[in-house]
C-alpha cells in the first residue's frame, strides 16, 4: 500500500462509528488511541517522542548542525463529531512519511526536524486549535470556560501555560491538509499553495420588535423582529457577494422569541459570521451592514462582536518551496486561501508558517463522506518531503 495512506489508515481508524464517520474529540480515549498510534510509527522510525499536558504529541529528528534552527511540520489528530478520516490526521500522516523516508534512505538532512500531532483544533469549549495555541503560548488564562474545561480533563490551567515552546531555535512550520472545500477538484488542478488562513470574524446581532397577537395584529402596525433579520440576513448575502475577494458570510445561528406559531416576533438574534484573509473586506462588510440596519423600519438593532479571530498570511519563500517542489513532480497548482482555520494559524504567532492543500471529494469534509483519492493523498506527501530537502539547503 502506498506510504502516506498506510500511515493514514493506521492512525486514523480510532473512533469509527458504524455510519463510516470518525469521532475523536480532544482528550478522548480514542484521541489517545490515535495519539498512541503516531507515537509508535515514530518511534519505530527512530525518532524521539514526548507528549505534553495540553495532549501534544513531538517527534525530534536531530540534524546534523545544531546552529541550523528546526523545521516544524504536522497538523491535528481530534476530529469534529462524526468527522472524516482525513482532516487534520493527513497532516500528521504526510509529516510521519516524510521522517520515515528520511531515515530508510539513511539521509542526514542538516536541519533538526519535528513532527507535531495536536490536540483539540477542531472547536470545544476550550476553544478551536487549543493544542497548537498552547504550544505557541497563546492560551489565554482568563477565558470564561478554560479552568473549570481543563479540570473536566484532569488537567491545570498553568500546566496549559506551561506546554508554551520557545521558538527561537524553530525556523518555520509547514502543515498539509485536505482543502476542505471543492475549489481545487472542481478546477481540476492538484495542489492548492495557501496564501494565508481567513479570519474569523463573528457577531450577534439582536431584533428587537414588539410581540403581539398574530391574528389581530395588521401587517402595517407590525414591528416584526423575524422579519427585521430576514432582511438583513438577506442584505448581508447580496453585500458580501458584491465585495467578493473570496469573502464569505454566515448567518448560522438564530434564535426567536417567544418563537411560537401565533405571536408576532419580539426579539430575534442571529449569528453574524464572516471569514477573510484581508481584514478590509470584513470591516467594509460589518460596516455596510451597520449602516442598513438603519434603513429596515421592522425592528431596532444591535450588534455584539463575539469573536475577532485574526487572519494569518503564509511565508511566500516557503510558498515558493512548495511550488518547486510541486513543479519538480508535474503537478499542478494554485494559490488560495484558506476559508477554515488551521494549526498553522497559531504557530504564525510565532514563526513562519505555510500550508499545502489536497482535493476533497465534492468538497466534503467535518462528515463521514470527506474522501480524496490516494494518488492525491501520496501526491500531497511527496511534496511535502521535496520541500522538506528543497528548504534544508536553503534556509539557516
Ligand atoms: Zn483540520
Amino acid at each position: 500500500m502506498p506510504r502516506i495512506m498506510d500511515i493514514l489508515e493506521t492512525i486514523a481508524h480510532f473512533g469509527k462509528n458504524p455510519d463510516g464517520s470518525y469521532t475523536r474529540r480532544l482528550y478522548s480515549p480514542e484521541f489517545f488511541q490515535a495519539l498512541e498510534a503516531a507515537e509508535n510509527l515514530l518511534q519505530k522510525a527512530g525518532l524521539a517522542t514526548s507528549r505534553d499536558a495540553a495532549g501534544n504529541l513531538r517527534a525530534v529528528l536531530p540534524g546534523t548542525d545544531p546552529a541550523a534552527r528546526h523545521i516544524l511540520m504536522g497538523s491535528h489528530l481530534d476530529t469534529v463529531p462524526s468527522g472524516g478520516l482525513y482532516d487534520g490526521a493527513y497532516g500528521v500522516a504526510a509529516a510521519i512519511g516524510c521522517v520515515q523516508r528520511l531515515q530508510e534512505e539513511a539521509r542526514r538532512l542538516r536541519h533538526t526536524v519535528e513532527v507535531y500531532a495536536f490536540n483539540g483544533e477542531e472547536a470545544s469549549p476550550l476553544g478551536g486549535t487549543f493544542g497548537s495555541r498552547a504550544l505557541a503560548g497563546l492560551t489565554d488564562p482568563d477565558q470564561p470556560l478554560l479552568k473549570g474545561t481543563l479540570e473536566g480533563f484532569g488537567r491545570r490551567v498553568e500546566e496549559i501555560l506551561a506546554c508554551r515552546r520557545d521558538f527561537s531555535d524553530a525556523a518555520c512550520y509547514l502543515e498539509t491538509h485536505i482543502e476542505q472545500g471543492g475549489k481545487l477538484e472542481k478546477d481540476g488542478v492538484q495542489l492548492g499553495i495557501v496564501s494565508g488562513i481567513s479570519n474569523i470574524v463573528r457577531y450577534l446581532v439582536t431584533a428587537e420588535g414588539q410581540s403581539n397577537h398574530g391574528g389581530t395584529t395588521p401587517m402595517e402596525d407590525r414591528q416584526d423582529a423575524m422579519v427585521a433579520m430576514a432582511k438583513l440576513i438577506v442584505f448581508a448575502d447580496a453585500a458580501c457577494r458584491k465585495i467578493g475577494h473570496s469573502l464569505v458570510f454566515t448567518a448560522g445561528k438564530i434564535q426567536c422569541w417567544p418563537n411560537a406559531a401565533n405571536v408576532v416576533p419580539g426579539k430575534v438574534t442571529c449569528t453574524f459570521e464572516m471569514r477573510n484573509v484581508d481584514r478590509q473586506y470584513t470591516d467594509e462588510l460589518i460596516r455596510e451592514i451597520q449602516a442598513a440596519t438603519e434603513l429596515i423600519p421592522d425592528g431596532r438593532f444591535t450588534i455584539q462582536q463575539l469573536i475577532y479571530k485574526d487572519s494569518a498570511v503564509c511565508d511566500p519563500k516557503l510558498m515558493e518551496a512548495f511550488e518547486k517542489a510541486a513543479d519538480s513532480l508535474g503537478a499542478t497548482w494554485q494559490v488560495m486561501p484558506s476559508g477554515a482555520g488551521h494549526d498553522a494559524d497559531s504557530i504564525a504567532h510565532r514563526i513562519p508558517v505555510a500550508m499545502l492543500f489536497i482535493p476533497s471529494h465534492n468538497g466534503i469534509s467535518h462528515s463521514g463522506q470527506e474522501y480524496t483519492p490516494a494518488d492525491d493523498v501520496e501526491r500531497g506527501g511527496e511534496v511535502l518531503y521535496r520541500t522538506l530537502l528543497e528548504l534544508d539547503g536553503e534556509i539557516q
